[in-house]
């Protein structure tokens, strides 16, 4: 049989593309290695909680997700529009002033910066929402570091504050993410809500891959050679298209085509459960001093209560990069720093499971745009997709599989 396209990897980019190409009847195969769709979103349900492979939320805000998923049927969990900031043996309250103005006094007494500098934030605020991404996306590039310098920020806000907060949703501690990605980032936090879906990060590719035709899907099957117009799985099977399209991360990308991608950062999630809910409700608590391994900590079950069985706590804990040779000293450096934040209790916390995750997202230090630049149609004819091409995120590795399938379309009417 041969088909008109063959996509490699049913991640969101492969999942988008695939779903591009069925809104014009064009017939298509879907390939993954894995034994669902979802890539990078996948949630393990174990013992009644639902652990996310990763903590990562949903920004309703973005505009090409928005367009492609049906929100009311993910039944979104929003955290409360603000953070806790862990510092001076405390944690404090930093809340989104215009919508939680109740909070306003807390966040200008917040320990994190200057009065000048909260409404610098919001003037930030103001201005990123009324920026076009357009205007975002061809501003100016450099180190979010130096922009948010440029901009007058303290050194004592950019520690406290944004640091944790950016270099959790980066996966970079040292804010040398391109302003490009703040800006956006920065602006789809402001423009939306900060989400979970209740079944967990897997109902987003679930919902995408719902609407596929039947028998459109391969699973269990790496590939392991591609050409324009082939690949060949590792049972050693050969199938045909007119086109292909390489939609897996950059490193499988990599040693399928030889197509270049950036670095990767890591970061390492760990799931507790407890009977008694840390008293930080369904706010984000950040690491605000630099020291110890959490980055930020969050309770899911208290966003979405469909996290953990009745009556339970689902605890996740985020440790940036790949500096821990061993994962007990991680653990053990984790429950000393937890409990610092929380008291004894957390020697009732029991351990569900941990994450060690190595290709979170493509490091998108400034001109990492660049790569999209390059065509993606290689010499050999395939196409290639992925966040990698776009930007590292749910709405780019959207957008990148729309892109694909559009160029696939225009050469499939050109032959
Ligand atoms: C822990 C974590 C936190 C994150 N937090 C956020 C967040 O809060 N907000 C946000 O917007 N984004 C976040 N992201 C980023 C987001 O998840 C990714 O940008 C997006 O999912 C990438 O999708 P993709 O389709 O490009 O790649 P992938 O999801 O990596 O999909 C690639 C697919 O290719 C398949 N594949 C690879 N090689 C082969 C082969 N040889 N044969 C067959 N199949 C193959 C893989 O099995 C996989 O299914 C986070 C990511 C992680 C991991």
């Amino acid at each position: 049989m041969k088909y008109d396209v063959i996509i490699v990897g049913a991640g969101l980019a492969g999942l988008s593309c695939a779903r591009a190409l069925h809104r014009s009847n064009t017939p298509f195969l879907l390939v993954d290695q894995s034994d669902s769709v979802g890539g990078r979103l996948r949630t393990d349900y174990i013992n009644g909680y639902l652990l996310d492979r990763g903590f990562q939320v949903l920004f309703t805000a973005y505009p090409d997700t928005k367009q492609e998923l049906d929100y009311e049927s993910l039944n979104l969990h929003e955290f409360y529009p603000g953070s806790l900031v862990r510092i001076n043996n405390k944690f404090h309250k930093v809340a989104d002033p215009w919508r939680k103005p109740i909070n306003l006094l807390n966040t200008l007494r917040a320990p994190i910066g200057s009065l000048q500098d909260k409404l610098k934030v919001g003037l930030l605020r103001r201005a990123l929402k009324s920026k076009s991404l357009n205007d975002i996306f061809n501003g100016e590039d450099i180190q979010s570091r130096q922009y948010l310098k440029n901009l007058g920020f303290s050194e004592q806000i950019i520690q406290t504050f944004f640091r944790p907060l950016l270099g959790g949703v980066f996966g970079d501690s040292e804010l040398v993410t391109s302003s490009i990605m703040f800006e956006f980032i920065f602006s789809m936090m402001s423009a939306g809500e900060t989400t979970l879906p209740e079944q967990g990060i897997q109902a987003i590719p679930s919902q995408m891959g719902q609407s596929l035709p039947h028998k459109s899907t391969l699973l269990n099957t790496h590939v392991k050679r591609v050409t324009g117009t082939a690949i060949e799985t590792s049972s050693g099977d050969h199938i045909n298209a007119d086109t292909v399209i390489v939609a897996t991360d950059g490193p499988s990308a990599e040693t399928l085509i030889e197509v270049p991608y950036p670095s990767y950062k890591g970061s390492t999630c760990i799931y507790f459960c407890a009977d008694k809910s840390p008293g930080i409700k369904d706010y984000l608590a950040l690491n605000g001093t630099g020291y110890g391994p959490i980055n930020s900590l969050c309770v899911p079950s208290n966003v979405s209560m469909s996290y953990a069985p009745n009556g339970k706590s689902l605890i996740s804990i985020t440790v940036l990069g790949n500096k821990y040779d061993n994962d007990l000293d991680m653990m053990s450096d984790v429950v000393t720093q937890a409990r610092d934040w929380f008291g004894n209790e957390v020697d009732d916390w029991e351990h569900l499971n941990s994450y060690v995750i190595p290709h979170v997202l493509p490091d998108q230090s400034p001109k990492f745009s660049r790569i999209k630049d390059q065509t993606v149609y290689l010499e050999n004819g395939v196409l290639v997709c992925g966040d990698y091409r776009e930007n590292g995120s749910i709405n780019g590795a959207i957008v990148s599989g729309k892109v694909a399938a559009n160029l696939a379309l225009a050469k499939l009417a050109s032959i």
